[in-house]
Parts: structure tokens; C-alpha cells; sequence
């Protein structure tokens, strides 16, 4: 789910372009080091020499990489269970323990109410879809149309940001995406404060979203962009390992 921003100078443009190249720029490197310590994490565990007392004979393999094919018997197959365990387990723990701390951090900022989350926000799925995803009790989408209502025409959303509008033409391809705004702004404040759902109390929900020049948490965000960049590409490469290894 994608929420994107409003605003009205020609400041933000840049500064959403700037967020996006510095995300697709820094990532490339920051995943090659998020790989790395992964794998030296599960080397620790790698056992040592096990083809001296092997009782599977000839199996010829040369490399011992980690996600070699190893027949059954073989102690590199009792490692690649033991990777699987503990990326699962441990590994995975400490990740969920650094997204905690990314968003813990979060309360060291506060919202400035310069209203641009209310006036433009994105999803990936259409209002319908929403709806049926709320239907079956998914509570962001349940509070996400609560407040949130469809622009009618792709000229509103261009006259709302043109910039965002661009940009996400650029960088999404094929991709739809539709784009909301919450009829309960008037003048700019909340007409129903007291009663907002969570998905407005708890914004910027995402540590990798591009925010508005004007959001107060940008600050946040640069604290916490490295760390959060790697958390991503941890979490993307244990996917990977767990694909490549089951
Ligand atoms: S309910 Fe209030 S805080 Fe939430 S999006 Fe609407 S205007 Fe903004
Ligand atoms: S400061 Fe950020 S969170 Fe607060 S209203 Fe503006 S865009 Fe929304």
C-alpha cells in the first residue's frame, strides 16, 4: 500500500525526486552489504571439513556453496536446515527488533498538521477492492476507506499534484495506482479529529515512503533511512534464501 503527497510548491517536486534517486541510488549498495552480513552470519555456522568422515561416497561436488544440491547424509544439508531455522527464527526476531526501533524513533517528531497526507493518498488497490479487502477484515483497509474517497478524474489528481503525478508515472511503468482524498478536511484541519482512525494517528506508517518537503517526520526519515534501506534488503534477501533453500 502506497500513500503519496500533496503539495503546492515547486520545491517538493524536487525533494520527491531527490528522495526517489537517493532511495535508488543508495539501495544497490546497501543491498551488496546486506548480503554480505548475511552471509557471514551463516558461515559461523558452516561445518568444517564433514567430507573427511563423509559416509555418502563420490559425490563429486566441488563447490561448497550454500545452496548447492547435497545429497542425503550430508552434513552441508543439516547446515542449509540449520540456515533456514535460523533465518526464520533468531535472525528474524532481530530484524522485527530494528523495525520496532525505526518506528519508536518516530515519536522523537511530531506532525506538524500541514494537512498534505489528508489531501492526497495512493493505494494500489481501486476503492472497490479496498472495500472488499475491508469486507474480509483487513484493518488498514478498513481505515483507509473510512476516510479516504476516490478522485473522479485524472485531471483532479493532476491539478492536485502535479509533480507526484509525474513522478509516480515515471517510476511505477505499467503499474495502476489509484489516488484518494479525505472530504473531512475543511480548511485545512481535521472536521472529525477526535474520531480519526489509526491509519491518521500513526502516519507515515512506512520508514521507506516519500514524504512531502513540508512532512515534519522528513527529519525522522533521514535519521532512519540507512537503517531502514538495510532492514529492506535484509528482509528481501531472507525471502530469497528461504525460496532458494525449501
Ligand atoms: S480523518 Fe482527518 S486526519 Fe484523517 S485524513 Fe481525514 S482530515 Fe486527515
Ligand atoms: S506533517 Fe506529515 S503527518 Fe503531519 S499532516 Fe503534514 S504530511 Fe501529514
Amino acid at each position: 500500500m502506497h500513500n503519496f503527497f500533496n503539495s503546492d510548491t515547486n520545491n517538493t517536486s524536487t525533494s520527491l525526486n531527490e528522495q526517489y534517486n537517493s532511495l535508488k541510488d543508495n539501495y544497490e549498495q546497501i543491498f551488496i552489504e546486506a548480503a554480505e552480513s548475511i552471509r557471514r552470519e551463516i558461515e559461523k555456522f558452516k561445518p568444517k571439513n564433514p567430507c573427511a568422515n563423509c559416509k555418502v561416497q563420490n559425490c563429486k561436488i566441488q563447490k561448497k556453496d550454500v545452496f548447492t544440491d547435497y545429497p542425503i547424509g550430508c552434513q552441508y544439508r543439516d547446515w542449509q536446515k540449520q540456515i533456514l531455522s535460523f533465518l526464520d527464527g533468531e535472525y528474524k526476531q532481530k530484524l522485527k527488533n530494528t523495525y520496532k526501533a525505526i518506528m519508536d524513533k518516530k515519536q522523537d517528531y511530531s506532525c506538524s498538521c500541514c494537512a498534505s497526507c489528508c489531501k492526497f493518498a495512493t493505494s494500489e488497490y481501486s476503492y472497490e477492492q479496498l472495500k472488499q479487502r475491508a469486507m474480509r477484515g483487513d484493518k488498514y483497509s478498513a481505515d483507509f476507506v473510512s476516510v479516504f474517497v476516490p478522485y473522479k478524474t485524472e485531471e483532479e489528481v493532476k491539478l492536485a499534484n502535479p509533480e507526484y503525478f509525474e513522478l509516480l508515472n515515471k517510476i511505477l511503468d505499467d503499474q495502476k495506482i489509484y489516488y484518494y482524498y479525505c472530504p473531512k478536511l475543511e480548511e485545512n484541519l481535521c472536521s472529525d479529529y477526535e474520531n480519526r482512525p489509526d491509519i491518521c494517528k500513526d502516519f507515515p506508517h512506512n520508514p521507506l515512503k516519500l514524504l512531502p518537503s513540508e512532512c515534519s517526520f522528513n527529519k525522522w526519515k533521514e535519521d532512519i533511512n540507512r537503517q531502514a534501506m538495510l532492514l529492506k534488503a535484509k528482509t528481501d534477501i531472507i525471502v530469497f534464501y528461504k525460496t532458494k533453500l525449501a
